[in-house]
């Protein structure tokens, strides 16, 4: 009994009390205003120069990349111009010895190697007409374009963005660190590394995937207005909002399309309350930070995202195995333990070091709601080589799991019932037509119940208007929010672009040649003028 005991002081460490909720969502709003105000704060609030969101219309072929955090993901998209699309991808673990990697370079080429395959792949015909044209057809300005892929590149770290295809990388987080890349621009970054490769493909957005999770929302959705809010709660986690111009009080040195009086802004809310005003901090929290590669940062995120939720379980449940007093994973004899066999954790579990612990593992927890949690007690086995884990025992882990978990999701509401208000929609929406909001990750995909969490907790901020007024809020998964999305802002992208300089050169070399009175030049062939 010493162990359920035990059990119930540590989940109640992780209590999360409405109250907490609402003076959580006070000081959200507090910060979020601060960023949007100046530069420096712990909430970035980046202006993306996207500055409306899509209506399920827009069309074309497109490309789009993500580094998230543990994958890269390279796709093709087909917008079909009536909310559905074709998406194509392959997906490849990033490397662990790339994410800290000496140079830029390195891990760049990586990624550029991962395009080339994917186009050989999945666009032959395209790739290979490419490579034939590329032999004929140039200026001194480089290579005719029009048959090259508009790529938008989701890149979830923080970056300074200053243009729809431009961005310096602030700082790495969720566990990258290379060092040479800081204060580079990414997407040139990428170019450089295509270009290495000859491949058609023309980096032209830089898309955070919070950003592209919005989009992505907005043209798949039902109903006429677009989504407000594109959030993440993966690896790490974000969230993207349509803020009014007017309210962007920092000054912006990108160029923007100023008429639809709206800009999104990239929150990078995994900042929020960095300086720990608010946000709740136990033992184990304080012990992730100290072993993290970015201690004082990021601190809303390690208590929220799925990179560190399998981390404060694990911490805990050390704490728990160190205790004297307790039997926890242990039994003097096989008949201490309903399963009839000694529980044992194995040298080499996973469980004795950081990071030994998938969150993964808590969904599975949170899933098992049998008498015996065999699933749970099997899972112990397999993933974390504890064997025979008493019933007790899996029932501890499923407490103390539940309970960051919980606290996770009522965590991700403050986030986003303070933008919600923020927009003030809710004052003009209904049950039928709500409050859009997209989100993407694993974590609020696949933890059981987690978005029943969050609507829990969002019932009782002030201002949403309990249990009835959270109905006027709608949280749907932005499935491949990553891809579409990023194709979608792709789109928006290669629509800003400058008229074509080719032709322009074309035009003007043929004016000279023409006054030079040579002989008569072909008026389409340009071919002729191939200069390699
Ligand atoms: P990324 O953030 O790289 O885009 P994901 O959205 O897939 O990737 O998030 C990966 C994170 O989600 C990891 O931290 C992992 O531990 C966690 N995760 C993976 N599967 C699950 C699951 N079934 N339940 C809860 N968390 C999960
Ligand atoms: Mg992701």
């Amino acid at each position: 009994m010493a162990l359920e005991a035990e059990t119930k002081t540590v989940v109640s460490k992780f209590e999360y009390t409405d109250d907490d909720v609402n003076k959580g969502v006070e000081e959200f709003l507090r910060q979020m205003h601060e960023g949007l105000a100046k530069d420096g704060t712990s909430m970035s609030q980046i202006p993306t120069y996207v500055t409306g969101v899509p209506n399920g219309t827009e069309r074309g072929l497109y490309m789009a990349v993500d580094l998230g955090g543990t994958n890269f993901r390279v796709c093709s998209i087909n917008l079909n111009g009536d909310s559905t699309f074709h998406l194509t991808f392959t997906k490849v673990a990033i490397p662990k010895e790339l994410m800290v990697a000496k140079t830029a370079e390195e891990l760049f080429a990586f990624l550029a190697k991962q395009i080339e395959l994917f186009l050989r792949t999945h666009h032959r015909e395209h790739f290979e007409k490419h490579i034939r044209r590329r032999m004929t057809i140039s200026s001194p300005l480089g290579f005719v374009d029009e048959e090259v892929f508009r790529l938008g590149f989701t890149f979830s770290f923080p970056v300074q963005q200053s243009g729809i295809n431009k961005g310096t990388l602030i700082r790495w987080t969720k566990g990258f660190d290379i060092p040479d890349a800081v204060g580079k621009d990414v997407c040139a970054l990428l170019q450089q590394e295509v270009d290495k490769l000859h491949l058609p493909v023309k980096v032209a957005a830089l898309v955070n995937d919070t950003v592209g999770t919005l989009m992505a929302r907005s043209y798949t959705s039902p109903g006429k207005t677009g989504a407000v809010l594109g959030a993440i709660f993966g690896t790490g986690t974000n969230g993207a909002y349509v803020e009014k111009l007017d309210n962007i009080k920092k000054p912006m040195t990108g160029e923007y399309d100023s008429s639809t009086g709206d800009m999104v802004v990239n929150t990078e809310w995994g900042s929020f309350d960095n300086q720990l005003n608010i946000l709740p901090n136990t033992p184990w929290d304080i012990a992730l930070d100290k072993a993290s590669v970015n201690p004082g940062f990021q601190m809303y995120e390690k208590r929220v995202s799925g990179m560190f939720l399998g981390e404060i379980l694990r911490l805990v449940i050390l704490d728990l195995l160190q205790n004297k007093a307790i039997s926890l994973f242990k039994d003097d004899n096989s008949a201490s333990n309903d399963w009839k066999s000694t529980t044992n954790i194995a040298a080499h579990s996973s469980i004795y070091t950081q990071w030994g612990i998938d969150t993964a593992i808590m969904s599975v927890a949170a899933a098992d709601n049998t008498p015996e949690l065999s699933t749970l007690r099997q899972e112990l086995e397999s993933t974390l080589h504890i064997y025979s884990p008493s019933l007790d025992d899996a029932q501890a882990f499923k407490a103390v799991a539940g309970a960051v978990a919980r606290r996770a999701a009522r965590l991700a509401a403050v986030a986003i019932a303070a933008i919600v208000l923020q927009t003030g929609h809710l004052a003009t929406t209904t049950a039928e037509d709500p409050v859009d909001i997209g989100v993407d990750g694993s974590l609020v995909e696949h933890y059981p119940y987690f978005r029943d969490m969050i609507f829990e907790a969002l019932a009782v901020v002030d201002g949403v208007g309990g249990v009835e007024g959270a109905k006027r809020i709608r949280i749907g998964i932005a499935k491949d929010g990553s891809g579409v999305g990023a194709a979608l802002i792709a789109l928006v992208a290669a629509g800003m672009e400058k008229p074509a300089t080719h032709n322009e050169y074309f035009r003007e070399l043929r004016n000279d040649v023409q006054s030079l009175n040579l002989a008569a030049v072909p008026e389409d062939n340009e071919v002729a003028y191939s200069s390699d």
